[in-house]
């Protein structure tokens, strides 16, 4: 049933993008010549982008290196074009490091996270690369590599994790809780990590200390701070000069451009689960939540999509909280007057607004009363924002001189993909668009160049998977390239 009220979520579009969805002629173009679905990235955005982390770090007078965590999109451009700033790139696996190598990045530039085998450890410490140490094990194996292998001695930060219990500054006494996490070491083993670190001294310039944590929570990224605070207190203790915090990731993005939207959506999908309103949903899925004889039960498994503070912004809160060692000054100030380097690791606050995927309408049926059925040429895995529980509503770039099919009113569809599976839909809920769409008319999934692109995709059925293209502005008109092909020499921004 169409409900009265379509509930929207309508996606937030910064200038660029929305000049990209303008351009109706190109994009149906370029999806015409390279198929569907289509991926586009936008390499000067995510310069635009490092241009806002930097003028935070300014703001608190910061010093430090902003690490893209490249495992947010694979594309070449983008690296490539944040190779033509001062920007780093934090690498999480053996083929990131060789792209980030390869794309025009100074070893000095790079850091080397996550799981590692020995070869990414080798070629992270020949080439010299910082790396971002998980544990004791994996300090003994860097150390032992450097020395039997005559390596130069490699930059090393030690990740941190479980900063146990505090009270968040400012709140009043309220407790934070530090997770623990399936990566860092424990600081409660922190002496034991030293003891190796002492028998390494040779190997490893401990340079400083890190945490990444994957919560949206400030007052626990600030307790982790001041965590790493302490800890840097501890390596000098036992004769090491670090100098670097490095907070990780998980600056955020806001997806959707009205808070009031996203607030009328949980709430009604809320009051669908408890049967009080028609289902929402595909079989009437809950995202999470669930109905137990009348009571909600459950956590609503989804991205915040829309938030107050994201990226630079939440990065300015975080630096901005009291410290609650100092009350009344600043964590920033903590790293200042210790004249700390501030290490980040942003991934999808990086490259917010930096892309769309484009998916071709191939019919639009409707069985009875229900929401139209709109199936596209793409596959759920080609679209991951329903994977990483974003729901934001895509943009219909209609086919030039089309008018839109139905009576031209708000529509309620379903949208499936292509593969022969009944699971394959793009997204599980039903999706308000302002008209319903006419086959040969293209869906832009707006703003998924961080995970969504390309995470998960697969070849299954033999379907091809999304070509890429990096696309930007020359004037008043769109020029493009196959994303492999993208050097900085390309694009306006890249000759600056
Ligand atoms: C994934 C990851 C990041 C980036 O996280 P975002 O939420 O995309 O900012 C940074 N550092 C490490 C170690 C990561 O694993």
């Amino acid at each position: 049933m169409m409900n009265a009220l379509p509930l929207y979520l309508e996606p937030r579009v910064e200038p660029r993008l929305a000049a990209l969805l303008r351009a109706d002629g190109f994009t149906h173009d370029l999806a015409d010549a390279l198929g569907s679905p289509l991926n586009i990235v936008l390499p000067d955005q995510i310069a635009d982008n490092l241009d806002r982390f930097r003028a935070t770090y300014r703001r608190h007078q910061l010093g430090g290196q902003i690490y893209f965590a490249h495992k947010a999109n694979r594309s070449s451009a983008l690296l490539r074009r944040l190779a033509a700033t001062d920007a780093g790139v934090d690498v999480a696996s053996l083929g990131e490091l060789q792209h980030a190598l390869g794309s025009g990045f100074a070893p000095e530039r790079i850091m080397a996270t996550g799981p590692k085998n020995p070869a990414f450890l080798w070629l992270a410490a020949r080439a010299g690369a910082t790396v971002n140490v998980d544990s004791a094990t994996e300090l003994d194996a860097l150390g032992d590599l450097v020395r039997t292998r005559s390596l130069p001695r490699v930059r090393t930060v030690l990740r941190l994790s479980a900063f146990g219990t505090g009270t968040a500054p400012g709140s009043g006494g309220v407790k934070v809780l530090s997770r623990a996490s399936r990566f860092g070491t424990p600081v409660s083993a922190l002496d034991a990590l030293l003891k190796s670190a002492d028998r390494h001294r040779e190997a490893i310039e401990l340079i400083g200390v890190g945490f990444h944590l994957d919560t949206t929570s400030v007052a626990e990224k600030a307790l982790a701070l001041e965590g790493c605070v302490s800890a840097l207190g501890a390596l000098r203790e036992h004769g090491f000069s670090p100098h670097v915090v490095d907070i990780g990731g998980g600056f955020g993005v806001s997806y959707l451009a009205h808070r009031e939207q996203w607030e009328r959506y949980t709430s009604a999908l809320t009051a669908s689960v408890l049967g009080q309103r028609p289902p929402m949903t595909w079989r009437g899925y809950g995202y999470g939540l669930r109905n137990d004889a009348g009571t909600l039960r459950g956590a609503l498994g989804l991205y915040p999509a829309h938030r107050a503070t994201a990226g630079e912004g939440y990065l300015d809160e975080l630096l901005s909280g009291p410290a609650s060692a100092t009350p009344g000054r600043p964590l920033s100030a903590l790293l200042l007057e210790n004249l700390f380097d501030l290490y980040t690791e942003p991934g999808r606050a990086l490259v917010d607004q930096c892309g769309l995927i484009l998916a071709r309408v191939l019919e639009v049926r409707r069985d009875g009363t229900g929401p139209y059925l709109v199936r596209l040429e793409a596959k759920a895995d080609d679209i991951g924002l329903e994977e990483h529980g974003v729901l934001v509503d895509p943009v219909v770039v209609a086919r030039a001189g089309t008018a839109p099919a139905g009576d031209g009113d708000a529509v309620g569809v379903h949208l499936a993909g292509g593969l022969c599976l009944e699971a394959d839909l793009i997204s599980r809920r039903t999706v308000f668009l302002p008209s319903l769409p006419n086959p040969g008319d293209l869906l832009g999934f707006v703003n998924t160049a961080g995970y969504c692109m390309d995470f998960r995709t697969t070849h299954a059925q033999r379907l091809p998977v999304a070509r890429a293209v990096a696309a930007w502005q020359d004037g008043d008109s769109w020029r493009w390239s196959l994303d492999e092909q993208y050097w900085p020499t390309l694009s306006q921004g890249g000759q600056a």
